[in-house]
């Protein structure tokens, strides 16, 4: 066991403050990472809060891990001492599942281990990547590609994957019009990354704001939510709407904008339940999906495509005594786009 530094929330709505967690002897098939950067998603602030139910204390957050492989297991086949690697939302799963299987872990039907806040699986709470070091299995590690510089490359972890998977699963490309709800963390790189795979972007924000960002980030098109002529100039222009705001939306409004087959994918989680009228899908066979992360394979996959297409994550680098401070700033939208912790500074 290696006792190493976090940060921690010492219990549900606690301010994070320094401690120390241990980390399980490095076995056969693991690595132990030496973590440089990590991160701040939205949903560690859900979690810290208990805003999606009973969660595990003290919690380390923090699953957008990027660092460097220090030690590995006798039974590691995949990875070398020095390599640059990342983890995302989830350090295990059941493996043998069908969806294991097919490499959807996220969907596990055991559900995955996730990062933090989760039970591993000898029995001991999970801890996330707020923190010097970690031991995972090298099955559920990957590898960051010499282009992306590890700082940018860790929001990909979760923000990177999360868009990537529905645009790929709804076949974003050339020829197909893309808007992304909210240009927050998980907005800017569903901006990024269906610019590059060669669809049509908008941006649907609440103000024009951020408009002169998103543009630079690869939008074709920026409109103002706020702004009722918004929906007349789109209705039944899109093919594909990533939502990725956790607040209820007006989700019949936005329906309007799809095109005939069109759907509308759900990226953030409301703490709420939310109430759609069917109506406004019936009509042209529009749908209403939502996406969690994406696969181990799949999330290499986005890696490469990124390092292939220079892409990664705008980020404002923090130090570890700035993380409460940073939590308010995203609740606030005051964050452009994603806070990174040097974990040095831990
Ligand atoms: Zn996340
Ligand atoms: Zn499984």
């Amino acid at each position: 066991m290696t006792t190493v530094a976090a940060y921690a929330a010492p219990a549900a709505k606690a301010p994070l403050e320094r401690t120390t967690v241990d980390r399980r002897a490095v076995g056969e098939n693991d690595v132990l990472i030496d973590i440089a950067f990590v991160g701040i998603c939205h949903s560690d602030i859900h979690q810290v809060r208990e805003g999606w139910g009973k969660a595990i204390f003290p919690m380390v957050p923090g699953h957008e891990i990027a660092g460097v492989v220090a030690e590995t297991g006798s039974g590691v086949t995949k990875y070398a001492v020095g390599d640059r690697v990342g983890i995302g939302c989830m350090v295990d799963s059941c493996r043998v599942c069908v969806n294991c299987r097919a490499g959807l872990e996220q969907y596990c039907t055991d559900g995955p281990v996730w990062t933090y806040s989760a039970v591993g699986k000898d029995g001991l709470p999970t801890y996330g990547g707020y923190s010097q070091k970690v031991v995972v299995d090298e099955n559920y590690v990957v590898r960051v590609p010499e282009a992306l510089p590890l700082d940018a490359a860790a929001p990909l972890l979760c923000a990177g994957i999360t868009t990537y998977s529905p645009l790929r699963h709804w076949n974003a490309g050339p020829g197909t019009s893309v808007a992304v709800v909210g240009l927050g963390g998980l907005g800017h790189m569903g901006v990024k990354i269906a610019h590059a795979l060669g669809a049509e972007v908008t941006v649907l924000s609440q103000s024009l704001r951020k408009k002169d960002d998103g543009m630079r980030l690869g939008a074709d098109r920026y409109h103002a939510t706020s702004d009722p002529a918004t929906f007349t100039d789109l209705a039944g222009s899109l093919d594909l709407i990533l939502n990725t705001v956790s607040a209820p939306l007006d989700f019949g409004a936005y329906f309007s904008l799809l095109r005939t087959d069109g759907a509308m994918v759900n990226l953030g989680l409301p703490e709420e339940t939310v109430a759609i009228e069917l109506q406004s899908l019936f009509g042209n066979r529009r749908s209403m999906s939502s996406s969690g992360i994406g696969g181990i394979a799949e999330t290499q996959e986005m890696l490469d495509f990124c390092a292939e297409h220079g892409v990664a994550a705008e980020i404002e680098l923090i130090r570890a005594d700035q993380i409460n401070e940073a939590y308010e700033r995203v609740l606030a939208s005051d964050v452009r786009y994603r806070f990174v912790i040097d974990t040095a500074t831990i």
